[in-house]
């Protein structure tokens, strides 16, 4: 980033914003010119406190020159987005295609699971989930998983939706808690990781997940400013790892009505502006009402999503945890034919979609006589 001091900013304004920037660590290098001064700002600048800088004296505008975060970044540019895809198992996801992850909150028997894939298969969705340990935000649920406790439960866990995926032919998808689990869900065949949302900043999760050969999809943490977001997600990717599925599920706000918050705006300029990652859409999660993720998770399609995460189950009436929003089988079904119609309505209606940049000079180069005809200004 480049501070851009002003024309009358005087030697010690300049020294001032200088020492404030070391003060909080960054390297600076400076360029002194007839008129103004620029001040170039290394390292992270993620967590600089730009409002600060930008209240000090002389200081004109900060100019951002690269995004902290290289690999998780948009790739293309207006009019020509460059969308990468990623593999689970042999489906191709973030490409021409919608995917639909669709499965219960949580494994929870044998039986469970294997009737909750026939509904995901028959319901047409593509890749099965449910999780084997399981968050929960009271120590008192009494339910964390059939996976909790020990290695030898976890891997009972991985084993029954591992054989459920496998008798419907469809890949799986399992949360991971646990750095020093990593490897076991690998050995025991799960297709996808999933960080939730809780541990969207695990450093030690996210730093060991840039090992693994298998596809991750990233939630964003629920209180996580887009960009930091994606310098989160960047850390699993920092050492060339690809294949991640970035997912939207909602984030804190004064509305207390719904469980989170879904940002579909974030969701909108995560697609057109900043990443080039496919994206997930999470309305179980992002909403907390079951008659509300049909609508929102449509919403998030047109929004920019590719994917979509739901949770449903043969009877969420008995569930053991998210029961309130998770689809019924009937549900479920309807929602995977409405997610593909409004596929298609998107990919329709997007050759209708004009970048701004893509019209900006024509219009500057009218500026001064549109002044003149609007405003009578010379
Ligand atoms: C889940 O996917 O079951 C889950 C707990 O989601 P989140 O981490 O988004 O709350
Ligand atoms: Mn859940």
């Amino acid at each position: 980033m480049i501070v851009k001091m002003s024309k009358w900013a005087t030697p010690e304004q300049i020294a001032a914003v200088e020492t404030k920037l070391h003060e909080w660590g960054y390297k600076t290098g400076k360029m002194v010119g007839e008129e103004i001064t620029l001040i170039g700002v290394y390292g992270d600048i993620s967590r600089l406190p730009t409002g600060e800088i930008r209240e000090m004296g002389g200081v004109d505008a900060l100019i951002p020159i690269s995004r902290a975060y290289k690999r998780a970044a948009q790739k293309g540019e207006p009019g020509r987005l460059i969308h990468k895809t990623v593999r689970i198992g042999d489906m191709e996801v973030g490409g021409d295609a919608l995917t639909v992850i669709a499965g219960p909150c949580s494994v929870e028997s044998e039986a469970q699971i294997m009737e909750a894939a026939r509904m995901v298969k028959a319901a047409g969705a593509k890749v099965l989930r449910g999780g084997v340990v399981k968050y929960r935000s009271s120590p008192y649920s009494g339910w964390e998983g059939i996976g909790s406790g020990s290695v030898e439960a976890l891997r009972h866990g991985l084993k029954l939706i591992v054989k459920a995926g496998k008798e419907f032919e469809l890949p799986t998808v399992v949360e991971v808690l646990d750095p020093h689990d990593v490897a076991i869900y690998e050995d025991m065949g799960v297709d996808c990781l999933q960080v939730g949302e809780p541990n969207s900043k695990n450093q030690a999760l996210l730093n060991r997940l840039r090992e693994t050969p298998l596809p991750v999809i990233h939630k964003r943490g629920n209180s996580l400013d887009i960009e930091a977001y994606l310098l989160w997600v960047e850390r699993i990717m920092a050492e060339g790892k690809e294949n991640v599925i970035l997912c939207e599920r909602g984030i804190v706000s004064p509305n207390r009505y719904t469980r989170n918050t879904l940002d579909l705006g974030g969701i909108a300029a995560l697609y057109y502006q900043l990443s080039c990652l496919p994206i997930a859409i999470d309305a179980s999660h992002g909403t907390g009402i079951r008659d509300l993720v049909h609508p929102m998770t449509l919403a998030g399609i047109m929004a920019g999503a590719s994917v979509v995460l739901v949770e449903a189950h043969p009877n969420p009436l008995v569930a053991k945890s998210d029961g309130f929003q998770g689809l019924f089988p009937e549900q479920l079904t309807r929602l995977v034919t409405a997610c593909e119609r409004v596929w298609e309505l998107r990919r329709c209606l997007e050759p209708l979609y004009i970048p701004s940049a893509l019209l900006e000079r024509q219009y500057e180069t009218r500026v001064a006589a549109d002044r003149t005809r609007f405003f009578g200004v010379t």
